[in-house]
C-alpha cells in the first residue's frame, strides 16, 4: 500500500519512518523540495491547494492523509472522490476555525473556556464587558503555537489588541487559570476500532510545546478525556489519530483545541509506548488492527526549538533518544526532540533535569 501525505514536515517524516516496517510506502506533497519528509519518501513538489498536484498525489497512492492543517478544505474535498482521505475533511474543517471548533465542543458536551466571536471593535468591547479580563483574543483561523494571539489583561488593552489583530475574524476567550495542561491522543481505525493513550502533561514556553511527560495518571480525568475523544470519533466517523488539548482547572478538563493528526505532545510514544502514535495512525487509515497504547514505564519528551543540542553531547546521556528532523536551524522552528523512558517517575525526572542542561541557558531554567 502507498500512503499519500499532504505536507512533508517532521510529522510526515515520522509517519513514514513508522510505516516502513509494515511494508508501507509514502508519497508527500509539499511546496518545499527540501522539506524534511522529502528526505525519507517520494515528494511531489507543489502547493497544497494546487488541484493538479493533489490529483497527481491521489492517483499515485491508495489512501490519503495530511500532516499539515492549513490546507483549504474545498480543494481536499474534491480529491476525496478519487481516494479515501483520513482523517475526514470535516474534522479538519472544524479544527481550522476556533469558533466552529469550540461551538462543536459545546454541542457535544465538551467543556470549553467561555468565548465570544469578535468581528469588530464593538464586538470586542462587548466580549470583554461580558466575559471580563484577563482574556485572550485569538484569530479564528491560521493561528498555531501561540501565534495570532493577544493577551488582554485589562480593558485598556482592548484598543491595542484590536489594532494588532483586527481585520480578520477573531474569538475572545476568557483566561483559564489552569493548574496544568494535558492532552489526550487516540486512534480510531477505518474499521471502527479505538486505542487511546494515557494522558500527557504538557508545559509550553512562549506558546510552543516545551516538555511533555506521560503517563499523567489521574483515573477520573483519563475517563473524562476518553469520553470526549470518543464523542468526536463518533461525530466525525473518524479514522486516524486525533488529539485534544485541555486545561485542568479545579479537577475538571476544559478543552482548548483539537488536532486531527498526530501531535507533538505524543512524540514520546515512539520509544515510550508499545505502539507509537505514528504507527497507529498509519494502521488506522489502512484499516489494520491497532497496536497497544500501553506505556513502557515513564516517558518525557523535550522539544528542540530554534536550536538543537550538539549531537555527541546529547547522545552521551544514557537512555536518551535523539530525533533530529533534518531541518535547517531557524529561530522558532521545531528542529528535533529527545525522549527518555525510565522505570520510575523519580528516575525519569532526574533524567529530564539532565536533559534540560542540553538546552541553551535561557531556555533551561
Ligand atoms: P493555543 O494556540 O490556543 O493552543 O494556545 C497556546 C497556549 O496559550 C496554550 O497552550 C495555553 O498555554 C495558552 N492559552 C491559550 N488559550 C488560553 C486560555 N483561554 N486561557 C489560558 N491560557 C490559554
Amino acid at each position: 500500500m502507498r500512503i499519500g501525505i499532504i505536507g512533508a514536515g517532521q510529522l510526515g517524516r515520522m509517519l513514514a519512518l513508522a510505516g516502513y516496517p509494515l511494508g508501507l510506502r509514502f508519497t508527500f506533497l509539499d511546496p518545499n523540495p527540501d522539506a524534511c519528509g522529502a528526505q525519507v519518501g517520494e515528494c511531489i513538489v507543489g502547493a497544497y491547494d494546487d488541484p493538479a498536484k493533489l490529483r497527481e498525489l491521489a492517483d499515485n497512492v491508495d489512501v490519503l492523509s495530511f500532516e499539515f492543517e492549513n490546507v483549504p478544505v474545498e480543494t481536499l474535498t474534491a480529491i476525496t472522490r478519487r481516494r479515501p482521505m483520513y482523517p475526514p475533511v470535516a474534522a479538519l474543517a472544524a479544527s481550522q476555525d476556533r469558533l466552529t471548533e469550540k461551538t462543536l465542543f459545546r454541542k457535544l458536551g465538551i467543556p470549553t473556556p467561555d468565548f465570544h466571536a469578535v468581528d469588530s471593535l464593538e464586538d470586542l468591547q462587548a466580549a470583554v464587558a461580558e466575559l471580563g479580563a484577563p482574556g485572550i483574543l485569538k484569530t479564528r483561523r491560521l493561528g498555531y503555537d501561540g501565534r495570532g494571539q493577544y493577551r488582554i489583561r485589562t480593558v485598556s488593552d482592548v484598543i491595542p489588541a484590536w489594532h494588532q489583530l483586527g481585520g480578520v475574524p477573531l474569538i475572545y476567550e476568557a483566561f483559564v487559570p489552569f493548574t496544568r495542561e494535558v492532552s489526550i491522543i487516540g486512534a480510531r481505525s477505518s474499521k471502527g476500532e479505538t486505542a487511546i493513550y494515557p494522558l500527557t502533561e504538557n508545559t509550553h514556553q512562549n506558546g510552543v510545546l516545551h516538555l511533555s511527560k506521560a503517563p499523567y495518571k489521574n483515573a477520573k480525568l483519563q475517563t473524562q478525556a476518553e469520553k470526549y475523544l470518543k464523542k468526536l470519533f463518533r461525530h466525525f466517523d473518524y479514522a486516524g489519530v486525533l488529539t485534544i488539548e485541555f486545561f485542568v482547572l479545579r479537577g475538571q478538563l476544559i478543552a482548548n483545541e483539537m488536532a486531527p493528526r498526530v501531535h507533538n505532545s505524543g512524540h514520546w510514544t515512539i520509544e515510550g509506548a508499545e505502539t507509537s502514535q505514528f504507527e497507529n495512525h498509519v494502521r488506522a487509515i489502512c484499516g489494520l488492527p491497532l497496536g497497544s497504547t500501553a506505556v513502557r514505564g515513564h516517558a518525557a519528551m523535550l522539544n528542540f526549538v530554534g536550536q538543537i543540542p550538539e549531537q555527541a553531547a546529547a547522545l552521551k546521556q544514557p537512555g536518551l533518544h535523539l530525533h533530529h528532523y533534518g531541518k535547517e536551524a531557524r529561530p522558532g522552528r521545531k528542529l528535533g526532540h529527545a525522549t527518555i523512558v525510565a522505570d520510575t517517575i523519580q528516575t525519569r525526572d532526574r533524567s529530564v533535569k539532565k536533559m534540560l542542561t542540553l538546552l541553551p541557558k535561557a531556555r533551561s531554567r
